[in-house]
């Protein structure tokens, strides 16, 4: 037997929907399936305005472009997280301000970020780690105190929601991705949803090349020119086909991937107390670790499955864990490396490398994601044991 971590879902109507692109006869950016997709996010979650892109991070490009960041301004993110959470404020010439992680989970501890903010602060990004929900009613108080934006990096957040609001509906911008390894997915693919009113007419200008092409072809303009500084953010019809194939079973998709998700807190839950793994059924797992804590969710946040992870002592630990499941064949896998220690932020920000973030190191070096993926073969917890 052999399990890799991911392996992309197809639902097996997207080469039909992409003949269906192509028989239309238009398949550059913004046509009928771009609105499908578009329509379908703003009915189902409610979200203000959509916008797809060629992937989260040209949303979030778009983002900082919208939200003006200039050479200076300061931007707070996690450092616990993917680099193009960070690389769009970098080209826009934001100085990074990294937070660290709550002790018992990746996403960002908003205990610490109002000692971060500082009159040039222009936003806070959270990141859904897992898809499971940062805590935004605390995020959005604080930013409306100090009038900063809030952009969600809801990029492994399809379908997850906090206090009833889906994730990415609820900051000034949300983010989203359709990588390959997201939950739903279009081989390279993204979307911006605008929250902030204010923000939706300059949006769709920044996506159409600096243009108003997009109100040109509701009839609201006679004629279409430059009228602001703008890139190409558009996918084409051909990925909005196969994205809506994946829309289309959406339901399906996450009904899989909880059902995988539950199974693992189960058999990781009966050998546990509070979510710590149980001494003596970690002695069989590696004979050595103590206690692996996992994802424990409260009711009023509700996450999407988007991946599955156990927490180990040490690097140490972590490896071997690792190294024994890849005897098994199955393939686990460790995350990200704390941004505030990459060798970009040493030159660029040093005073942030020399900040000590102790969560974002230890995630960096003990996390391990199990294979999550709706094929996955029947796995038992005997997997699990040497
Ligand atoms: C996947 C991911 C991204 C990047 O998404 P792309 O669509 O590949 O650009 C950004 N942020 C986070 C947190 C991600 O998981």
């Amino acid at each position: 037997m052999l399990i890799p971590f991911n392996k992309p879902y197809l639902t097996g109507n997207e080469l039909q929907y992409i003949q269906e692109a192509v028989n239309l006869g238009k398949i550059s950016g913004n046509g009928e399936f771009t609105g499908r997709c578009q329509e379908f996010f703003e009915q189902r979650y409610g979200f203000h305005k959509c916008l797809l892109t060629t992937s989260c991070t040209d949303a979030l490009e778009m983002a900082a472009i919208l939200l003006n960041i200039q050479p200076g301004d300061e931007v707070i993110l996690p450092s616990y997280t993917f680099v193009s959470t960070a690389n769009p404020f970098v080209l826009r010439g934001a100085k990074l301000v990294f937070v660290d992680s709550h002790i018992d989970h990746p996403n960002l501890d908003e205990t610490g970020l109002e000692d971060l903010i500082t009159p040039k602060t222009k936003a806070i990004v959270v990141v859904h780690y897992a898809g499971v929900p940062c805590e935004m009613e605390q995020i959005m108080d604080l930013a409306d105190k100090h009038g900063i934006f809030v952009v969600e990096d809801a990029a492994q957040a399809i379908d997850s929601s906090y206090k009833g609001r889906a994730l990415g509906g609820i900051g000034h911008l949300g983010c989203f991705s359709f990588h390959e390894t997201k939950n739903i997915q279009c081989g390279e693919g993204g979307m911006l949803v605008i929250n902030d009113p204010d923000l939706v007419k300059r949006a769709e200008i920044i996506w159409e090349k600096g243009t108003d092409r997009a109100a040109f072809f509701r009839g609201e303009v006679d004629k279409y020119g430059w009228v602001d500084a703008g890139s190409s953010f558009l996918p084409s019809e051909v990925s909005a086909a196969f994205l809506w194939a994946q829309l289309e079973n959406l339901d399906t998709i996450q009904s899989r991937r909880k059902d995988i998700w539950d199974n693992y807190a189960l058999w990781f839950s009966e050998n546990s107390s509070g979510g710590l793994l149980s001494e003596s059924y970690l002695e069989q797992f590696t004979s050595a670790t103590k206690e692996i804590p996992f994802q424990i969710l409260t009711s009023d946040k509700k996450a999407n499955a988007h991946l599955f992870f156990l927490l180990f002592e040490d690097l140490e630990q972590r490896t071997l864990v690792a190294k024994r499941l890849k005897e098994k064949g199955i393939l686990a896998v460790f995350h990200y490396q704390s941004l505030h220690q990459s060798s970009f932020a040493k030159s660029h920000f040093p005073e942030q490398s020399r900040r000590s973030l102790p969560n974002a190191d230890r995630f960096t070096d003990c996390l391990l994601r199990l294979p999550l993926f709706h094929e996955l073969p029947e796995l038992s917890h005997t997997h699990f044991i040497r």
